[in-house]
Parts: structure tokens; C-alpha cells; sequence
């Protein structure tokens, strides 16, 4: 018989939340205020929020990079799990919605461990590479425009430490990659990233069906070197 997956609909959903979910007081305060922005369908989950913070603490990051900074309520979730000494580049193009996560970082207390660089990804991320943070990233997050994701990749996996965490959102893109012949443009995007980090040997991947779908991201140190 073969091994299934479970699904998990609404109702699962709602209990795995409820004998799960911890949402942090701040988070969840900048959440309930994004909540009636018109774009606050680009929030990540609070489940995949705690899961972030989880990640940080696990792989003892000190030194992060957030591509979409939205309102700030990611970024917190990656502070949180940083020790005093911790620190995240924040990037995103938005005036608007960062004067947002600047004022939510400060009430969180955590704005001290964060860089904000408001402008394009694709000026301010060489520029990284420019000031010599070439392999120097603990954990990386993806999040911003699904059109510039390979491009996004592909400067992260420099930026990245060997053995460094790279996270990246919406890579099932509410499951219409399986859609043949899909004219939803983001959706044509993601199939095409998907199949790049498929074929780049220089990471591990998982693919995990959570929220909107994210992929983690492992790139690989000393120690793989039999293997690439
Ligand atoms: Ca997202």
C-alpha cells in the first residue's frame, strides 16, 4: 500500500492551530493592524511565523537577509529567535510599508537588530555582494517579487554561509504549479524556480505544503563535498 500524505483541510487546520500556535504579543499586534491593509494577503502565516523563529533558534543564526519586508511582521519573527548579538538586512522597495515595519520593529523592541535598505532588490543585493557579505548569512529569506525569485536564489545561495538555511515563500502558489498550461503568470515563475533549485546540486532541498507552500533551503558545506 502506498504511503499518503494527510490533507489538511480547514477544520485540521484549525486544530493543529489550536494545540500549536503561541503567537507571540507582537506579533500579534502587527498582524491584527496588517490585517486591514489592502495587500495583507502577502503576510505569512502565524504558523509559519513561529515556525521561522523556531528555525532561527535551531540553526543558532546570527546573521540573516529578509528579500520582502512588507510590513515588518516576518522580519519580527526572525528577530525574535536571534540572540542579542543577532542581526537582519531588511530589504524591500517600499517607503510605505517599511515606515510601517520601522515603527513595529521599535514597539517590539528589536529594531537595533535590524538594517533596514529601502530600494530594488536587484541594486541593493549585488550591492551585498559588492561589500564582501559573500558567504556570510545564516539564514535567508525570499519573499518579494515572484519574477526576480531566480535571480533572488541565485545571489542568496552566494550570500549564503556553506550549511546556511535559505527559506522561500509561495513556492506553490495556492497549488496552480500542478496546472498545465496556467496563464497566471506567477504560477509560470514558480515552476520554472522550482525546477531550477531542483537541478542545483549545490543545496538540499524540502518542499514543505505549509501555508503557501515553502521551500527550505540548505546549501552545502565542506562536508558534502563527496556529493556535489
Ligand atoms: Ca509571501
Amino acid at each position: 500500500m502506498p504511503i499518503e500524505s494527510i490533507t489538511v483541510n480547514e477544520k485540521l487546520l484549525a486544530y493543529i492551530t489550536s494545540v500549536s500556535l503561541r503567537e507571540n504579543h507582537f506579533l500579534e499586534m502587527v498582524r491584527k493592524r496588517t490585517e486591514t491593509h489592502p495587500c495583507a494577503k502577502m503576510l505569512i502565516t502565524p504558523e509559519q511565523a513561529q515556525f521561522m523563529t523556531m528555525l532561527i533558534k535551531l540553526i543558532g543564526a546570527k546573521k540573516c537577509l529578509e528579500i520582502g519586508v512588507f510590513t515588518g511582521y516576518s522580519t519580527l519573527a526572525t528577530a525574535l529567535g536571534l540572540p542579542e548579538d543577532g542581526k537582519i538586512i531588511a530589504i524591500d522597495r517600499s517607503r510605505e510599508w517599511t515606515s510601517r515595519a520601522l515603527r513595529h520593529w521599535q514597539e517590539a523592541g528589536v529594531d537595533d537588530k535590524i538594517e533596514l535598505r529601502v530600494g530594488e532588490g536587484m541594486v541593493l543585493i549585488p550591492a551585498l555582494i559588492d561589500e564582501g557579505h559573500t558567504n556570510t548569512f545564516d539564514f535567508i529569506f525570499i519573499d518579494a517579487d515572484k519574477k526576480n525569485y531566480e535571480n533572488y536564489y541565485q545571489m542568496a545561495v552566494t550570500l549564503c554561509k556553506p550549511n546556511g538555511l535559505i527559506m522561500v515563500d509561495n513556492t506553490l502558489w495556492r497549488g496552480s504549479v500542478i496546472q498545465k498550461d496556467t496563464e497566471d503568470l506567477s504560477a509560470k515563475q514558480l515552476k520554472s524556480f522550482n525546477r531550477m533549485v531542483f537541478e542545483d546540486n549545490r543545496v538540499d532541498i524540502t518542499v514543505l505544503p505549509m501555508a503557501d507552500g515553502i521551500h527550505l533551503i540548505r546549501k552545502k558545506g565542506e562536508a558534502d563535498e563527496l556529493d556535489i
